[in-house]
Protein backbone atom coordinates (compact mmCIF):
# COMPACT_ATOMS: atom_id res chain seq x y z
CA UNK A 1 0.00 0.00 0.00
CA UNK A 2 1.36 3.15 -1.13
CA UNK A 3 2.29 5.45 2.09
CA UNK A 4 0.15 9.17 2.74
CA UNK A 5 2.59 11.86 1.72
CA UNK A 6 2.91 14.66 4.42
CA UNK A 7 2.48 17.99 2.68
CA UNK A 8 4.51 20.72 4.36
CA UNK A 9 5.00 24.43 3.28
CA UNK A 10 7.85 26.48 4.39
CA UNK A 11 7.79 30.21 4.38
CA UNK A 12 10.99 31.60 2.78
CA UNK A 13 12.29 34.76 5.07
CA UNK A 14 12.89 34.12 8.25
CA UNK A 15 12.33 30.18 7.83
CA UNK A 16 14.36 28.76 5.62
CA UNK A 17 16.91 31.93 5.00
CA UNK A 18 17.98 33.64 8.24
CA UNK A 19 18.16 37.08 7.89
CA UNK A 20 19.42 38.85 11.31
CA UNK A 21 17.50 41.70 10.74
CA UNK A 22 14.10 40.56 11.18
CA UNK A 23 14.27 41.77 14.65
CA UNK A 24 13.23 45.25 13.47
CA UNK A 25 10.34 44.18 13.04
CA UNK A 26 8.99 43.92 16.15
CA UNK A 27 9.25 48.00 17.03
CA UNK A 28 8.46 48.50 13.31
CA UNK A 29 5.06 47.05 14.71
CA UNK A 30 4.59 48.69 17.75
CA UNK A 31 5.33 52.08 16.63
CA UNK A 32 1.78 51.23 14.10
CA UNK A 33 -0.32 50.01 16.49
CA UNK A 34 0.70 52.67 19.43
CA UNK A 35 1.99 55.63 17.62
CA UNK A 36 -0.19 55.53 14.16
CA UNK A 37 -3.36 53.39 15.49
CA UNK A 38 -3.55 51.23 13.24
CA UNK A 39 -5.05 47.75 14.54
CA UNK A 40 -5.71 46.08 11.05
CA UNK A 41 -3.01 43.70 9.57
CA UNK A 42 -1.75 45.01 6.54
CA UNK A 43 1.50 45.20 5.13
CA UNK A 44 3.31 47.38 3.24
CA UNK A 45 3.55 46.88 -0.84
CA UNK A 46 6.34 49.03 -2.79
CA UNK A 47 4.38 50.93 -5.50
CA UNK A 48 7.17 53.06 -7.23
CA UNK A 49 10.46 52.30 -8.17
CA UNK A 50 12.71 54.02 -5.01
CA UNK A 51 10.05 51.70 -2.76
CA UNK A 52 10.80 48.45 -4.78
CA UNK A 53 14.70 49.10 -4.63
CA UNK A 54 14.44 49.50 -0.76
CA UNK A 55 13.01 47.09 -0.47
CA UNK A 56 15.16 44.60 -2.38
CA UNK A 57 18.35 45.62 -0.69
CA UNK A 58 15.89 45.45 2.85
CA UNK A 59 15.58 41.37 1.49
CA UNK A 60 19.46 40.73 0.27
CA UNK A 61 19.92 40.50 4.02
CA UNK A 62 17.73 37.24 3.82
CA UNK A 63 21.82 35.97 3.32
CA UNK A 64 22.17 32.81 5.46
CA UNK A 65 20.35 29.67 5.06
CA UNK A 66 18.79 28.97 8.47
CA UNK A 67 20.05 26.31 11.01
CA UNK A 68 17.83 23.05 9.82
CA UNK A 69 18.16 23.19 6.18
CA UNK A 70 20.69 20.19 6.61
CA UNK A 71 17.95 18.07 7.85
CA UNK A 72 15.46 19.41 5.08
CA UNK A 73 17.97 17.94 2.97
CA UNK A 74 17.78 14.56 4.57
CA UNK A 75 14.03 14.65 4.89
CA UNK A 76 13.19 15.65 1.26
CA UNK A 77 14.34 12.48 0.27
CA UNK A 78 12.04 10.69 1.91
CA UNK A 79 8.93 9.18 -0.08
CA UNK A 80 6.74 10.00 2.76
CA UNK A 81 7.33 13.85 2.62
CA UNK A 82 7.15 16.49 0.20
CA UNK A 83 7.87 20.66 0.61
CA UNK A 84 6.60 23.53 -0.35
CA UNK A 85 8.08 27.17 -0.88
CA UNK A 86 5.67 29.57 0.22
CA UNK A 87 6.96 33.13 -0.02
CA UNK A 88 4.56 36.19 0.04
CA UNK A 89 7.69 37.90 -1.75
CA UNK A 90 6.68 39.83 -4.10
CA UNK A 91 6.97 39.19 -8.18
CA UNK A 92 9.69 41.57 -8.50
CA UNK A 93 11.90 39.71 -6.17
CA UNK A 94 11.92 36.54 -7.84
CA UNK A 95 15.25 36.37 -9.57
CA UNK A 96 16.69 37.53 -6.57
CA UNK A 97 14.85 34.69 -4.79
CA UNK A 98 15.71 32.40 -7.44
CA UNK A 99 19.42 33.06 -6.88
CA UNK A 100 19.88 31.76 -3.55
CA UNK A 101 17.98 28.71 -4.12
CA UNK A 102 20.42 27.89 -6.63
CA UNK A 103 23.57 29.12 -4.57
CA UNK A 104 22.50 26.98 -1.44
CA UNK A 105 21.25 24.29 -4.19
CA UNK A 106 17.57 24.21 -2.23
CA UNK A 107 15.53 24.83 -5.04
CA UNK A 108 15.27 21.23 -5.75
CA UNK A 109 14.47 20.48 -2.37
CA UNK A 110 10.77 21.43 -3.18
CA UNK A 111 8.19 20.36 -5.06
CA UNK A 112 6.94 23.62 -5.84
CA UNK A 113 8.04 27.12 -5.10
CA UNK A 114 5.01 29.67 -4.51
CA UNK A 115 5.46 33.32 -5.23
CA UNK A 116 3.23 36.04 -4.86
CA UNK A 117 3.39 37.57 -8.24
CA UNK A 118 0.20 39.51 -7.52
CA UNK A 119 1.46 41.26 -4.69
CA UNK A 120 -1.56 40.40 -2.67
CA UNK A 121 -2.03 41.04 1.00
CA UNK A 122 1.16 38.50 2.37
CA UNK A 123 -1.03 36.89 4.30
CA UNK A 124 -4.39 36.85 2.20
CA UNK A 125 -1.96 34.99 -0.31
CA UNK A 126 -0.22 32.11 2.37
CA UNK A 127 -3.83 31.38 3.15
CA UNK A 128 -4.78 30.75 -0.50
CA UNK A 129 -1.32 28.73 -0.90
CA UNK A 130 -1.78 26.61 2.36
CA UNK A 131 -5.40 25.52 1.20
CA UNK A 132 -4.72 25.31 -2.62
CA UNK A 133 -1.63 22.51 -1.87
CA UNK A 134 -3.89 21.18 1.07
CA UNK A 135 -0.72 21.34 3.15
CA UNK A 136 -0.70 19.39 6.66
CA UNK A 137 1.79 21.83 7.68
CA UNK A 138 3.01 25.37 7.38
CA UNK A 139 5.93 27.15 9.30
CA UNK A 140 6.28 30.47 9.39
CA UNK A 141 8.17 33.33 11.46
CA UNK A 142 5.70 36.00 11.16
CA UNK A 143 3.22 36.18 14.43
CA UNK A 144 0.32 38.03 12.81
CA UNK A 145 0.24 35.80 9.46
CA UNK A 146 -0.08 32.87 12.13
CA UNK A 147 -2.68 34.47 14.13
CA UNK A 148 -3.98 35.16 10.86
CA UNK A 149 -4.67 31.74 9.06
CA UNK A 150 -4.52 29.62 12.21
CA UNK A 151 -8.14 29.84 12.52
CA UNK A 152 -9.15 29.06 9.27
CA UNK A 153 -6.97 26.34 7.67
CA UNK A 154 -7.03 22.51 9.25
CA UNK A 155 -3.10 22.26 8.37
CA UNK A 156 -0.90 22.56 11.36
CA UNK A 157 0.75 25.95 11.64
CA UNK A 158 4.24 25.76 13.20
CA UNK A 159 5.37 29.06 14.27
CA UNK A 160 9.55 29.49 14.06
CA UNK A 161 9.89 32.65 17.03
CA UNK A 162 12.39 35.21 18.14
CA UNK A 163 13.92 36.43 21.22
CA UNK A 164 11.72 39.77 20.71
CA UNK A 165 8.05 37.86 20.73
CA UNK A 166 9.53 34.64 22.89
CA UNK A 167 6.97 35.46 25.31
CA UNK A 168 3.50 34.93 23.48
CA UNK A 169 2.09 31.59 23.71
CA UNK A 170 1.61 29.41 21.30
CA UNK A 171 0.93 25.76 21.29
CA UNK A 172 3.64 24.97 18.11
CA UNK A 173 6.73 27.25 18.71
CA UNK A 174 10.32 26.52 17.46
CA UNK A 175 13.44 28.31 17.41
CA UNK A 176 14.80 27.46 14.20
CA UNK A 177 13.99 25.40 11.67
CA UNK A 178 15.41 22.41 12.25
CA UNK A 179 13.85 21.84 15.32
CA UNK A 180 10.00 22.18 13.72
CA UNK A 181 11.52 19.74 11.24
CA UNK A 182 12.62 17.36 14.00
CA UNK A 183 8.30 17.58 15.20
CA UNK A 184 7.55 16.78 11.85
CA UNK A 185 9.22 14.13 10.87
CA UNK A 186 8.40 12.52 13.80
MG1 LIG B 1 8.76 35.13 6.98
Amino acid sequence: MKKRVIRVGLDFDGVVAYNPFRVIRAPIKWFKREVLGIHKLTFFVPKNWWQRILWSVVHESSVFPAKGVDLLREMAKRDDMEFHLVTARYGFLKDNLENWLDKYRVRNLFKSININEDQEQPHVYKLEVIERLKLDYYVEDNLDIVTFVVEKTRAKIFWIYNFMDKRHEYPFKFLYLGAALEAIGL
